[in-house]
């Protein structure tokens, strides 16, 4: 079958190439792709900065963020029919006791793997086996905007913990701000409007990118930080930032909104990069601003099929409160066999997809 590959941690390597279908066993389905959606994981990968090749191999098949049928069931299945849609979650458990309990994205010991990144085959191929417990099922009416299910179940994760974790007081948030106005950071933005706060999404653009539109015919106020910088957004929001969605893969902002939400407040950290910026801060004041302020800070970091579960409700709920806009994210799709590293290097509108059986 076709599949797209990477040579770990060889520069610029991704590439279409020919590999032996996977042969489920009697525990697993066969999964036909439909498309995969492409993201900075995967350019970091495809430039070398991490990745690894299942044992016995010597390249790694790329993709983590999927949408397929059910080909195939096995003779010891039971979960799904051939036909059903299907999500696959991204990392696989080993014994600790948090994986053993169905928690593999709060792993103790670093031993997990994850489909398309840390040694397992990812979902960029025509085929990919896998147990039914790390499936979930899409109904059809979501099928042509599932692909987005995978960047989604971070934000399920972040907003579920969050609003768990606030539950040591009463917390009545009213306001958000969201850092980065990718493809997570729209979808966070839709997630905490749904959720009834006032949104503020802020990124480096002049307002008129399609990014923008799409967050502001959600509701959400878009604010650009060549007009803005960013420790004057909170003055615009009456100096309430009750949650602080972190969604720009950069550090310095990272640590900047830890001294821009509010008291009791909560900033969620999702997203890293292999970049690197050293910056000097007041940790004296920072850390008392902390205490004082009861702030918390949480990263997010996968997630488990229950988050991608609470994606599927909340992705019905999108699109009944924000008709057309999941579809308006799909903004460029490239066929299997058109694939080239040229699409890691032009990053453009917000989600590109690589479509492989397309319907
Ligand atoms: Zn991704
Ligand atoms: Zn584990």
């Amino acid at each position: 079958m076709k599949a797209i590959a990477i040579t770990p941690h060889e520069p610029n390597s991704a590439r279409l190439v020919d590999v032996p279908e996977p042969q489920p066993t009697n525990d697993q389905v066969l999964v036909r792709m439909v498309r995969a959606g492409i993201c900075g994981t995967d350019a970091e990968i495809n430039a070398g900065a991490f990745g690894d090749a299942p044992p016995g191999f010597d390249y790694l098949i790329l993709g983590h963020e999927n949408f397929g049928q059910i080909e195939r069931v096995g003779s010891r299945t039971a979960r799904f029919q051939v036909g059903d849609y299907v999500v696959a979650t991204v990392r696989r458990p080993c014994d600790c006791i948090n994986c053993a309990a169905g928690e593999s994205d709060m792993c103790l010991v670093d031993k997990f793997t994850e489909r398309g990144i840390r040694r397992q085959h990812g979902f960029l191929a025509e085929y990919y086996a896998d147990a039914e417990d790390f499936l979930v099922k899409i109904p059809p009416h979501l099928r042509a905007v599932a692909v987005l299910l995978e960047p989604y179940s971070i934000v399920a994760k972040g907003l579920w913990q969050a609003w768990k974790i606030q539950e040591r007081m009463v917390w009545k948030p009213r306001t958000a701000l969201v850092t980065g106005a990718g493809t997570i950071g729209l979808l966070a933005a839709l997630a905490l409007r749904a959720r009834g706060l006032e949104v503020v999404i802020c990124a480096r653009s002049k307002p008129g990118t399609l990014n923008s539109q799409l967050a502001q015919e959600a509701g959400v106020t878009y604010v650009s930080l060549q007009d803005t910088p960013l420790e004057n957004i909170p003055a615009l929001m009456g100096d309430r930032v009750d949650v602080i969605f972190e969604a720009t893969g950069h550090g310095p902002t990272a640590l900047e909104a830890l001294d821009l939400v509010t008291t009791n407040g909560v900033v969620l950290l999702n997203s890293v990069t292999s970049f690197s910026h050293p910056v000097t801060l007041d940790a004296d004041k920072l850390n008392m601003r902390m205490v004082l302020n009861n702030i918390l800070a949480v990263g997010i970091v996968n997630a488990n099929r229950r988050y991608f579960e609470m994606g599927v409700r909340d992705f019905e709920h999108f699109q009944a409160r924000f008709p057309g806009i999941l579809e308006r994210m799909f903004t460029r799709r490239v066929a299997l066999a058109e694939f080239s590293t040229d699409l890691f290097h032009q990053r453009r509108g917000v989600k590109t997809t690589i479509e492989i059986h397309p319907e």
